[in-house]
């Protein structure tokens, strides 16, 4: 991957996280009474865990976006987390935050909750 294209994907993924970050941060005060402005992203995700639908999903997707982050800086980011293949491209400008290759997502497929299958972008990550 050319730096060109990682420096705009590390940008897509550093808002993503930030607006995560702080919908979040909100939800969790308006919703739920609970002050989460000076948690760290890793104890977000562990307060969202516990709580119901879209607010875990938001929890879901920041530890995504923030374990694509962390790849960038090891410098592994594009490469599939379950057989270290390259992921395609084209899925990472779709989807940024994309840890699997088309391979290991089609044999996750179906462990997968139906509802959360697309045809398009396929299955999300289990947790
Ligand atoms: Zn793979």
């Amino acid at each position: 991957m050319d730096t060109n294209t990682l420096a705009q994907l590390r940008r897509k993924l550093t808002r993503e996280r930030a607006e995560l970050i702080a919908t979040l941060t909100t939800r969790l005060r308006e919703d739920w009474d609970k002050h989460c402005d000076t948690l760290t992203v890793t104890e977000l995700i562990k307060e969202s865990q516990g709580l119901p639908g879209a607010i875990r999903c938001l929890g879901e997707r920041l530890e995504k976006v923030d374990a694509a982050l962390c790849a960038m800086d090891l410098e592994i980011y594009g490469l599939c987390a379950d057989c270290e293949s390259d992921i395609p491209l084209d899925d990472l400008i779709n989807d940024a935050a994309e840890q699997r290759c088309p391979q290991c997502r089609a044999s996750n497929y179906y462990h997968h909750d139906p509802a959360t299958r697309r045809a398009t972008t396929g299955p999300r990550k289990s947790v």
